[in-house]
């Protein structure tokens, strides 16, 4: 044929298990070409035979259609040797189980399945319905390649209807793993009292009636149980902050609707985007309207999702509320719950009613949580919707393990150029949750055909993901905490240079044996120094100071001002018995369990306290959550503090303690200091680019969760011609350190 070649059109990234190759081959049927399609190791080869303008329109075709969850990273083609096809074909994959590393995350339910949801005869308010491009993905495989026996979908035997849909090429559920119908596939049930009910619609009807009357429900999701109940009843979220035993932690809640959701919050462009992305992430918005007061604590903002499972959209259509508080089916900081029969005592703990299904869940999630800042999506919380896409990194990190921190913690493991981080498996302090640790990573090494030889983990010796590192007798590099931050922020830029780290959080351990968290390096993967930090100041109580900011804010006041601070007559003091604060002085004197820190999280949890806006902190970061809450955008104004070797916040300290005299508002308080801590960043930005010519800055830790903060940072530093990188897709929290410990050994074996 005449200006026809046999073009190899190679496509590269999160291409496999989510229907990327019967795409192809429709657009293939659309523009009429012969060839095939097929899956690689690494992606997808396509033959086909055309001209160079079809081809064009091919490949924008492809990159402008792809399904919702597929990630496109690259297009190549070639001319091959002319070969002669008849039709276009799906070929059978050539040998490439061994490293093929990409799985779908889970899916919110598509516009297309609700539709058919209303007209499919098998399928009417089915809430299990699924397509090629929806649908539940990880949390349901247990193996490679995704097939539907490697999921816990395999004891569902397909029906006549769904096998013929599964199999036939022009169908939309075209391979859809988790394919089913009311005749085959999974079903509800809801257990009240001794009775237990069946029958979507009349398990929609009693759900719907029992949450209007004011009760609290578990109910199974994708990733785990869930508790729900009416946002709007006082009494039952109260009585749902009781039973869980969550005094003061906003809830999240889930909307009927973008249209609900904007009349009790402001959402812009960039946050509707998240909101309405087929991830479904919890997405942090600045409140406009209460809905029940117990829902948000005082905080300004909401945690705000939209429904992502049929069963959701069935409910919303017959409940009276439009939003419901959904937060994790979990006892304080154990994983969430997956199993109603063994965990039953605890689900009926927290909950009235149980709602679940007879499909298991395989792989535990959390609800993911993301805000908006400089109109990017952050995010804080990687899990459902987000876990186990990989991260493409410019480096080779194969049989590297990242262990992670300790806190808020997630593990990452190393294919080629791939970095896989693990959903959120959070405070492995707790039994549970470091079980829930182990037991993934095993099943990651399953899933991804992962063999570690070398364990990259924190410098902190008594980390357990640092003694699980011990324990597997491999190689094993230590990064320092703070280093791993930044090389984090790096390598989700994939810069490969020296740069001005800025990390701040509240705790890592330092190459001093102190602990660091207000930390300035000039560094690259390999090494860093440090070049500044916040100066030491004694944590009176040790750990306790995270529970006890006024512990802190004492330390702070005693190093300004000697024990004159005594007489100052601060409003904060007032709580806190005279003796606990003349032993306090004391322990800082003997240095008895005051350990010295730089940490930037305990200066905003000393300010916090002093303006007795949180001198005891109920969960992880309130103290600083609650000081930016009250910020003032129309305060521009800021207080002294001092270089030197070190960073030095006395001036600011006596600054703060004078507009208390003054009755200066803990608000204006609160943002001169925020502007304080801003100043402090540019002006050793300047300071650092004169003397080492380094213009790239890099921002990480998770002191940047703050908003305000954050967003004035990147913003000052663009204008003085800065380059500027902070964490978009991994977390600034700890949750990310483990992708910056694999660059950083990856960095060290090279
Ligand atoms: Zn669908
Ligand atoms: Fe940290």
């Amino acid at each position: 044929m005449k200006n026809e070649n046999t073009y190899l059109v190679e496509i590269k990234g999160l291409v496999q298990g989510v229907g990327f190759r019967p795409f192809i081959y429709r657009i293939a049927r659309d523009y009429d070409l012969c060839g095939n399609v097929e899956n690689r190791n690494d992606g997808v080869a396509v033959r086909i035979n055309c001209n160079e303008s079809v081809l064009n329109q091919f490949i924008s075709s492809v990159r402008k259609l792809s399904p919702p969850a597929s990630y496109i990273e690259s297009i190549t083609y070639k001319v091959l040797d002319y070969e002669d096809f008849c039709e276009f074909k799906i070929v059978k994959s050539k040998n490439v189980s061994d490293s093929i590393t990409d799985v779908s995350p889970d899916i919110a339910v598509c516009n297309d399945c609700l539709s058919d949801m209303k007209i499919q005869k098998n399928r009417i308010n089915y809430p299990f319905i699924n397509c090629t491009n929806c649908g539940p993905r990880f949390t349901i495989i247990n193996n490679l390649p995704y097939d539907r026996d490697k999921t816990t979908m395999k004891d569902f035997i397909m029906c006549p209807d769904c096998q013929k849909e599964y199999s036939d090429i022009e169908d939309r559920r075209f391979h859809a793993q988790p394919i089913a119908c009311d005749v085959c596939g999974p079903e509800y049930t809801l257990c009240y009292g001794n009775k237990n009910i069946h029958g979507t619609d009349d398990i929609v009807n009693h759900m719907a009636d029992l949450i209007d009357k004011g009760k609290i429900i578990s109910v199974k999701g994708l990733g785990g149980f869930f508790i729900a109940c009416d946002a709007k009843n006082e009494n039952a979220v109260l009585r749902l902050r009781r039973i869980k035993n969550r005094e003061a932690k906003p809830f999240a809640v889930m909307f009927s609707s973008i249209e609900k959701v904007k009349e009790y919050a402001y959402v812009n462009k960039y946050e509707e985007d998240s909101l309405m992305s087929f991830r479904r992430p919890i997405v942090l918005l600045k409140k406009k309207k209460e809905p029940a007061a117990s829902v948000t604590v005082g905080f300004n903002t909401l945690g705000v999702m939209l429904p992502y499972m049929p069963f959701h959209y069935l409910l919303f259509e017959k409940l009276k509320t439009s939003v419901i508080v959904l937060t994790s089916g979990n006892i304080s900081d154990e994983p969430i719950i997956i199993d109603e029969k063994k965990d039953f005592e605890k689900l009926s703990v927290i909950s009235d009613i149980i709602l679940t299904y007879n499909r298991d869940i395989h792989n535990r999630t959390d609800d993911s949580i993301v805000n908006v800042i400089n109109n990017q999506e952050r995010i804080i919380r990687r899990s459902r919707g987000y876990v186990p896409s990989p991260f493409i990194v410019n480096m080779n990190v194969e049989g590297i393990l990242g262990t992670g921190a300790e806190l808020v913690n997630c593990f990452a493991i190393g294919k080629d150029n791939k970095a896989i981080l693990s959903q959120h498996i959070g405070d492995l302090k707790n039994i549970e949750t470091y079980e829930f640790y182990c037991e993934t990573i095993e099943r990651f090494k399953k899933l991804f055909n992962f063999n570690p030889t070398v364990i990259a983990r924190d410098l902190h010796p008594q980390y357990l993901s640092s003694k699980y590192a011990e324990e597997t007798n491999l190689q094993q590099i230590k990064v320092q905490h703070h280093h791993a931050h930044i090389a984090s922020c790096m390598a989700e830029h994939k810069i490969n240079e020296k740069v001005i780290g800025v990390s701040f959080d509240g705790t890592g351990y330092g190459d001093d044996n102190n602990i660091w968290g207000g930390e300035f390096f000039v560094c690259d993967f390999k090494s860093y120094k440090r070049v500044n930090h916040f100066d030491y100041i004694a944590m009176p109580g040790g750990d306790k100071v995270t529970e006890e900011p006024w512990r802190i804010a004492v330390s702070y006041l005693y190093k300004a001002f000697g024990k004159k601070f005594l007489e100052f007559d601060l409003a904060f003091m007032k709580n806190i018995n005279p003796e606990s604060v003349d032993f306090l002085c004391h322990a800082i004197d003997k240095k008895i369990n005051s350990p010295l820190t730089s940490s930037s999280g305990r200066l905003f949890d000393a300010i916090s306290a002093l303006t007795n806006i949180c001198t005891y902190s109920k969960f992880h970061a309130e103290a600083p959550m609650r000081l930016e809450a009250i910020i003032d955008k129309k305060i521009k104004t800021s207080y002294p503090f001092n270089v030197k070797n070190t960073i030095l916040f006395e001036e600011t300290i006596e600054q703060i303690v004078k507009d208390l005299k003054n009755n200066v508002s803990p608000s204006e308080i609160s943002t001169k200091f925020h502007n304080t801590v801003i100043s402090v960043i540019c002006e050793l930005a300047d300071d650092l680019r004169d003397k080492h010519n380094i213009n790239k800055v890099v921002l990480s830790g998770g002191t940047f969760q703050n908003k305000y903060l954050l967003k004035n940072v990147e913003i000052l530093l663009q204008n003085k011609n800065f380059e500027v990188f902070s964490h978009c897709k991994i977390p600034t929290n700890d949750a990310g350190i483990a992708l910056g410990q694999m660059a950083v050994a990856s960095a060290i074996l090279k």
